[in-house]
Order: structure tokens, then C-alpha cells, then sequence
């Protein structure tokens, strides 16, 4: 081990954290490295910590009490003294662009995400404590240096002795070391000095022995050495004062940092520290805070970063054009779930390749979501020109992929902003992006759609529409009205429908309106939910209160989101349970639509209602594809003959389909209600069909609360208490 190193074995690295179990982790982690583990629990205790110490390097933890991680990193920054310290934050939260972004602006040199992996820490921290190493140890050879060069200057008996001196240190030097001489030659010109002497370190950074370097000129030595090497040297001797540069020597293939001097006349000193190895390790600390692990695509951030800069270049340069393609897969997730994660990862990577084969050398690649990814288009001749890679990245991603001997097809949607656009910010311009691929998968997939402001306009109508929505929730601003079923052979009161509006001030807004609204947006479960405990609650008082029919029910309508809620039949249970109402009077109505969507988890759900003693109808029925095995095997109790056919029946296909919905329906034993009957017309020819109910305006609309207590009242006896 040389001198040098041997002064500085252990670094001291500072630990900051709140809890004190990931302090013990972290010095029992690195300690095994010759590390002093220093602990702080809280900011402030850091700061104290600071002036007794040299760190390494900080590790510190971004939620504490009191004192968060990046005020103390702050803190840290604004001393001259520990400003230059490196800071890697590890924090739980999620890695954030803002949160990155707020590090880097406090100077963090990086990140850990925990729980991190052991190795990424030990070997993060191992970059930071070697450099730490290094610099100690060039800050001691070059005191020592400076010791020796005073000592030369001032006194010519010392010279010899120190020369001796010098020399042994230099020889054992960690850093290179060279003398140049530039005796009788022109200070400008560098590359005729002779190389006076040279240390063991620095025959190894030129890979060459003394022998084959000693007085000869550095023109000699490195012929093609860059300009840069040859001015600083030039003004270092030109000037006298210290200087150090640091810089990439092609012909040694190396990264060099270079402190200067100037110890005697016609001589210039040079310290040579090789940091080639912390240069890749920046690199590497780089690719990971860039750099998609998987696809080796630039990662959100760094396109983000990108962005920005086209941004910024387009507002500098006229008619400069680029353009961003948000690209989704349409049919990715099922991949992962059938051929197992790691096959997933392989067709991302393929599909990464695939891309970036179109795209140029110029424009930027990167995976922003699992199967997202974004393309910056730069020097674009014309709007036309983005298109045309955008199809053609769809037409290479549509080729056939082998994996693991399954043939597979891929399309993408694909949304594009075109630029120069009004935008303050990278992340709106993105999003809108991403705005546009949604409208374009909406269109069935593997369609390109370009963002059109109404897209935006529509984007934050939904917003407030979901705003609004919310709010009416907790405003208790839904009302229920109820629209009576017949028995069409004695027009006795068969039920009611429960349907839902939306008092906002003196207007009732329709369900139309908002439950498509309520449906995309997931609020149909809880809007929903509060249909179906107030409809049981009212139907419940009417059994109180009145004689009721044998077979009268109360309908409630369940959206296909409510109905694939896990726990809807321990949610229906409930509403039954705490409104006491008998399970037999209600009739949930469900969508033929949604039941064919996916028959074979329908029937378990069915199931459970038929125990429960719940009646099903199917909604709608006649609009979507029903399988006729299916509707078999379904333990439902009604059909509901869809408006659209009752409403034409003039119509003579019309006619034959309600004709053959009621007979199908008495085949498989089920009763049929037909909606939607206008005329005395319609309710003749479905009550000679033997349909058994009906419900319409003919009878009656959908009546509020205390209109369809009045109607009982007519219809039913009263239970007198
Ligand atoms: P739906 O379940 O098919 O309800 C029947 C709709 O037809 C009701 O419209 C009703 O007012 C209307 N209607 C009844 N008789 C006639 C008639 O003779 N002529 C005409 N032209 N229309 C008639 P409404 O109340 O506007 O409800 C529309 C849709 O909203 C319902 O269609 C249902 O899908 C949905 N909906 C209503 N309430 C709820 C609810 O609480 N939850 C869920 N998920 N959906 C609901
Ligand atoms: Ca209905
Ligand atoms: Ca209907």
C-alpha cells in the first residue's frame, strides 16, 4: 500500500434517519467496507455533526420530523465548508419526477428508493468513498508538494536535499507526476517541453516505461494530443498561478485531472489523477437516473428534460418543427398474465428495438409507463413528416413476433402532438399526448389520432362533470322515482322500477345525462349503492304499510361496474338486513350487454342472488347478443323487452323479434315485461302474446316518492296498525 493511501483507511460516511433501525442496517451494511458509520436522528443533529467531521458522503432519509431531509440538504448546501459533500437521499416515497427534480435543485447526487437492494447501496456508496479517498489523498501529496516547492524556492543549500525528498515522495505518489521543462523553448508551444521527470504512477497512465519517456518532448510523447492539454499548460507557464483542468486525453483513452504549477523557472509541475473509473461510475449513476433498466430507452425524466429543450428551440428558432408521439399497446397486459413476466419484459424490449429502428439517430426514445412509450420527432421538414413515422412505427410493431413459440400480433394507439405549440410546461405537452392516444384507442386500436384542443375541452368537462357528480353525493342531491309495472292480463300493480335523477336546483337532470359519466368514472358504485339502500328503504316502508301483491317487486337498475364490484352480494345483503325488506320483493335489473360480456363469472354472482332469494332480470333484452346455452344455464327470473321494439312494433321485424323474445322467454320458464308501451295498441298485442307485464308512459312516468305512495294507496289496501 503507498503512502498515500495509507493516511486515509477509514472515510467517515454520515447517516441520517429518524428511525433507528435503518440507522443500525445502514452501518451494519457498510461498515464490512471500512466505513465509519456516523448516525444523526434528526436534521438538526446532522448539521451539528458537520464541522467535527469530513464526510464522505451523507445517506439521508427524506421524511423526519421536525427537520425534512432536503431543508438539512439545504442547509448542507448553503456552508461553504460541507457544500461539496455528495448527498444520496433515501427516501420510501415514490420516485416522483417532482421529488427527483426537487433533490437535484438541493444538489442531491442521487437516489435510493427503499426498501433498496443491498449491493446498489454498498456499491453507490463504494463510488462516493473512493473519490473521497482520492481527493485526500491528491490533497496531501499536493501540500506535501507545495512543502518541498516553498522549501526549493527559498533556499538553494536545501535543494539538493529536498530535491531527495521530492523525489521519493513523488515516487510514491498515488497521483501521476511529471516535470516539464521548457528551457529554451517558446512558452506557448507545449508540445516541444521535455518531460524532466516522471513517477511510477505516471508511467502508468502512459502505459510506457521511464526510459521511453524521459526528456522527451510531449509533442513526442503524445503527437496527437488535444489543443485544449496544450493551452492550459501554456497558461499556467504564461502566468505562474496554479490551475487544474480536467479533461478527456484521447490517445491515452483516458478522463485526467490535471493540477499545474509552477516550482522553479522553466518548469511546470503537473499532479495527474486518472478518474477514468469515476467517470464510468458517473455515467453508470447517470444511466440509472435516466435510463429505463429494461429497455435501456431514456427514461420519463430524462424525455422530459428533452422536451424542454425542443420546446426552448422552437421558441428561439423560426418554423422549427418537432413533433411527440405518445404510443400505447392495445393488448399488452394479457401477455404478462398467459406467458409469465419474464416473456412480457422480452416483447418490451423487442417492441423498444422495433421503434427505435424507425425513429433517428436525433430523435429521443423513451418508456414512460409499463407499456408506454413517447417519441420525440425533432427537425421535422413538414407537420406531414411525423405521421408518416408514427405509421410506420405501427406497421413495424404489427409484424409477427415468435415468443417462446407462440406467434404474436401487436398493434398500438398512438396519440401526436405537433410543435411549435403554446406550452409552459414538458409534462402538459405529454399529456395531451397521451389525451390523443386515448381518443385513438377509443377508435378500436392501432388507429393514430392527432390532439385537437376540444380533446382538452372534453378532458376537463369530464373532470368537473366528475367533480360535480361528487359533491351531489355528499349534497344528497339524487332523488328516486318510481315507475309502476303492470300485470297486463288484469292491470293490477305488478311493481315498481326505481330510476334515478339529479336535483340540481329546480331541474331534474336525467340518468342519460350522468350515469355514462358516473360509469367511466368509477362513482357509479357509490351513486349506485345509495340507489339501492334507498330504494329497498321505500319499498320496505310500502310492505309496512300496505297489503301488497303476492308477486309485487321492486326493480333496482345495477350499472356493470357496480356489478362487478367483489362484494356486491354482501352489499346487497346488507341493504336488505338493515331495511328489513324481504328479499323476494327486489328484482335487480342488469344489462343483456354486460351479462354476455363475460357469462361464466355471471352465473356464480347469480347464483349467489337466487340463494339470497333475490330476483334477476335482464335489461335491454333484444339490443345485445344473448347465447341461448347461456341464458339457460342463468338462474334469472324476467326478460325486459327492450324499448326500441316495443316502441316500433309496426314495424313487422319488430314484431317478429318481441314475438319470439316472449315465446323464448316462457320456453325457459322466465316471465316477460315489456318497457316503453306508449299506446293501447302496444299493451293489446303484448297482452295477447301472454307477455305478463308492461311499464310506460300509457300507464304512467316515473313518478316521485309521494305520487307513488298515492298510487298505492289506490291500487293496494292499507294495513291499518
Ligand atoms: P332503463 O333501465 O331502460 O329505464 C327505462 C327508461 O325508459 C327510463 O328512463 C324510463 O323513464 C323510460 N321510459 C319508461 N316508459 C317509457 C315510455 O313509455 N316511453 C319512453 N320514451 N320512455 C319510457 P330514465 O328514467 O331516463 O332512465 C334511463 C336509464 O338510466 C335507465 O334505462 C337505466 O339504464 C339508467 N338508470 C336509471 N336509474 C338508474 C340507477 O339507479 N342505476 C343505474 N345504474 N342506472 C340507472
Ligand atoms: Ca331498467
Ligand atoms: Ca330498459
Amino acid at each position: 500500500m503507498s503512502k498515500a493511501e495509507s493516511v486515509v483507511e477509514t472515510v467517515d460516511v454520515l447517516a441520517v434517519d429518524d428511525e433507528q433501525v435503518n440507522l443500525l442496517l445502514l452501518s451494519g451494511l457498510l461498515r464490512r467496507q471500512g466505513i465509519n458509520v456516523v448516525t444523526a436522528r434528526s436534521g438538526f443533529e446532522a448539521l451539528k455533526l458537520m464541522p467535527k467531521h469530513d464526510f464522505a458522503l451523507i445517506l439521508m432519509d427524506v421524511m423526519m420530523p421536525g427537520m425534512d431531509g432536503f431543508t438539512t440538504a439545504e442547509r448542507i448546501r448553503a456552508d461553504d465548508a460541507t457544500r461539496h459533500i455528495p448527498i444520496i437521499f433515501v427516501t420510501a416515497i415514490s420516485k416522483e419526477q417532482r421529488h427527483v427534480f426537487k433533490g437535484y435543485e438541493t444538489g442531491a447526487v442521487d437516489y435510493l428508493i427503499k426498501p433498496f437492494e443491498h449491493d446498489i447501496l454498498k456499491s453507490k456508496v463504494q463510488v462516493f468513498v473512493e473519490m473521497h479517498r482520492q481527493r485526500m489523498a491528491l490533497k496531501q501529496a499536493g501540500a506535501a508538494l507545495e512543502r518541498t516547492v516553498a522549501e526549493l524556492r527559498t533556499s538553494a543549500i536545501a535543494l539538493t536535499d529536498s530535491r531527495a525528498r521530492f523525489q521519493s515522495l513523488f515516487t510514491s505518489m498515488f497521483n501521476g507526476f511529471m516535470l516539464l521543462s521548457c528551457e529554451g523553448c517558446a512558452p506557448a508551444s507545449p508540445e516541444l517541453w521535455r518531460l524532466a521527470e516522471l513517477n511510477a504512477a505516471m508511467e502508468q497512465i502512459f502505459e510506457r516505461p521511464r526510459e521511453d519517456l524521459l526528456n522527451k518532448t510531449t509533442g513526442e510523447v503524445l503527437p496527437n494530443l488535444e489543443g485544449y492539454w496544450n493551452d492550459f499548460v501554456a497558461q499556467v507557464a504564461g502566468s505562474g498561478q496554479p490551475a487544474q483542468f480536467e479533461g478527456y486525453m484521447g490517445e491515452l483513452k483516458r478522463w485526467l485531472r490535471v493540477s499545474a504549477y509552477v516550482p522553479g523557472p522553466h518548469l511546470v509541475a503537473l499532479v495527474v489523477e486518472d478518474i477514468t473509473a469515476r467517470r464510468q461510475a458517473e455515467e453508470t449513476l447517470h444511466e440509472r437516473t435516466f435510463q429505463d433498466p429494461l429497455t435501456g430507452l431514456a427514461n420519463r425524466a430524462l424525455f422530459l428534460n428533452r422536451l424542454d429543450q425542443a420546446m426552448e428551440r422552437s421558441r428561439r428558432r423560426l418554423n422549427y418543427l418537432y413533433a411527440v408521439v405518445f404510443l400505447d399497446l392495445d393488448s399488452f397486459k394479457p401477455i404478462n398474465s398467459s406467458l409469465g413476466y419474464a416473456s412480457g419484459d422480452k416483447v418490451l424490449c423487442t417492441v423498444a428495438e422495433r421503434i427505435q429502428s424507425i425513429a433517428r439517430g436525433l430523435d429521443t426514445v423513451s418508456r414512460c409507463g409499463p407499456d408506454e412509450f413517447a417519441l420525440i420527432l425533432e427537425e421535422l421538414k413538414t407537420p406531414g413528416e411525423a405521421l408518416r413515422v408514427a405509421r410506420r412505427i405501427g406497421q413495424e410493431l404489427r409484424k409477427t413476433l415468435e415468443m417462446d413459440g407462440h406467434m404474436l400480433h401487436f398493434t398500438a394507439s398512438m396519440g401526436v402532438v405537433l410543435g411549435p405549440a403554446e406550452y409552459a410546461q414538458p409534462e402538459e405537452l405529454l399529456q395531451d399526448a397521451a389525451l390523443a392516444m386515448e381518443h385513438a384507442r377509443a377508435l378500436g386500436g392501432g388507429k393514430i389520432k392527432v390532439f385537437k384542443w376540444a380533446m382538452r375541452k372534453r378532458a376537463q368537462y369530464a373532470l368537473t362533470v366528475h367533480q360535480s357528480l361528487h359533491n351531489a353525493l355528499e349534497r344528497e342531491e339524487f332523488r328516486l322515482h318510481y315507475q309502476p309495472i303492470f300485470t297486463l292480463a288484469d292491470n293490477s300493480l305488478a311493481g315498481f322500477e326505481a330510476l334515478i335523477r339529479w336535483q340540481v336546483a329546480d331541474r331534474l337532470v336525467p340518468p342519460n345525462d350522468f350515469i355514462p359519466h358516473a360509469e367511466q368514472t368509477g362513482l357509479i358504485v357509490p351513486i349506485g349503492s345509495w340507489a339501492l339502500m334507498e330504494a329497498c328503504r321505500e319499498a320496505a316502508r310500502w310492505e309496512r304499510d300496505f297489503a301488497l301483491p303476492k308477486n309485487f317487486s321492486i326493480a333496482v337498475n345495477l350499472s356493470a361496474k357496480q356489478f362487478a364490484q367483489p362484494d356486491l352480494l354482501r352489499h346487497l345483503a346488507r341493504a336488505l338486513d338493515e331495511t328489513g325488506l324481504d328479499p323476494s320483493r327486489l328484482k335487480v335489473e342488469i344489462t343483456e350487454t354486460l351479462v354476455m360480456q363475460n357469462p361464466e363469472s355471471m352465473v356464480h354472482k347469480l347464483r349467489g342472488l337466487r340463494e339470497m332469494g333475490t330476483k334477476v332480470s335482464i335489461d335491454d333484452f333484444g339490443t345485445g347478443y344473448s347465447s341461448l346455452a347461456y341464458l339457460q344455464r342463468f338462474p334469472i327470473n324476467t326478460l325486459k323487452v327492450d324499448r326500441s321494439f316495443v316502441s316500433d312494433m309496426d314495424a313487422f321485424e319488430n314484431l317478429v323479434i318481441v314475438r319470439t323474445i316472449v315465446s323464448l322467454a316462457h320456453n325457459l320458464g322466465l316471465d316477460v315485461v315489456a318497457e316503453g308501451i306508449e299506446t293501447e295498441r302496444q299493451r293489446d298485442f303484448l297482452a295477447d302474446l301472454s307477455c305478463e307485464c308492461g311499464q310506460g308512459y300509457l300507464f304512467s312516468r316515473p313518478l316521485p316518492q309521494d305520487r307513488a305512495l298515492e298510487m298505492l294507496g289506490v291500487c293496494c289496501p292499507k294495513i291499518s296498525v
